[in-house]
């Protein structure tokens, strides 16, 4: 099995080293993982809940410290990073450029709305958030520099009940998605550890289902990730979630690429 999506303790809500997953990873059997900590900013925004830009150079030398220690597993360098276009260059030209990450995943957690930016994780209320959501998920989309989207249906959190609303939001993820052809993640901490209630009872907060039943009308590829936020849990619902891609008939991506790069 393989994960794209590693926390470390440098996010400040995340506990252990690179060191810490990557035994756990050897001895669950993993031959692919893929480090995605929460990005520094260059202006040290939402510091948090992600490294502070002075950690960027530990962050990767321990990764390739472990491409050194644990030959036998595919590491790779990456980045969970939330879009906005002041931060284009320095994505693009530091992260991937002068610190040659293998790749960025898009992580919407917050979204500009009313002037201000808010939480994908608790803002989500009502329909002119989801809109506001969504508007900026798909012109971070847009930006060309992510391989993946990270929990693309997190307003699953606090939207929650299925309506039109959702439906159409979904709808704009997932045309997006086919024509960029851009893997969406099925996130196994959210398909865990995330669970709310709603007028139905309880449910999985994301991977929201309806979302990737509607998913199977789009050419899209899907990514499932565990989201490790402690090495215990490297491969947190991925025999889940690859169960979930196999029920629904949903297409793996093939980022295979990513080694190469
Ligand atoms: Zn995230
Ligand atoms: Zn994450």
């Amino acid at each position: 099995m393989k994960n794209y999506h590693t926390h470390t303790f440098r996010c400040k809500h995340a506990e252990g080293e690179v060191g810490d997953y990557m035994r756990t990873a050897v001895s669950r059997g993993l031959s692919v993982l893929g480090f995605a900590d929460h990005t520094p900013l260059p202006d040290n925004r939402w510091l948090f809940m992600r490294m502070g830009s002075s950690a960027l150079p530990a962050y990767v030398r321990a990764i390739e410290d472990a491409q050194q220690r644990f030959p036998e597993l595919t590491i790779l360098k990456g980045m969970e990073c939330e879009w906005a276009s002041e931060y284009h260059s320095y994505f693009e030209d530091v992260l991937l450029g002068e610190y040659g990450l293998d790749y960025l995943a898009l992580g919407c957690h917050f979204y500009p709305y009313s002037g201000g930016w808010v939480s994908s994780h608790v803002d989500i209320l009502d329909a002119a958030h989801l809109l506001a959501y969504t508007k900026h998920l798909v012109e971070s989309m847009r930006s060309g520099l992510f391989s993946f989207v990270a929990h693309p249906d997190l307003f699953g959190l606090t939207y929650r009940d299925w309506d039109k609303n959702t439906e159409a939001a979904s709808r704009d993820i997932l045309s997006t998605a086919q024509e960029l052809q851009l893997p969406l993640e099925i996130n196994g901490n959210g398909l865990i550890n995330r669970l709310v209630e709603s007028s139905q009872g309880m449910r999985v907060a994301y991977p929201w289902r309806p979302f990737w039943e509607l998913a199977r009308e789009y050419e899209v590829t899907v990514v499932v990730n565990s989201d490790a936020h402690h090495p215990e849990f490297v491969d947190q619902g991925l025999a889940e979630g690859l169960g979930l891609v196999e029920s629904l008939g949903l297409t793996l991506a093939k980022l295979e690429y990513l080694e190469g790069s």
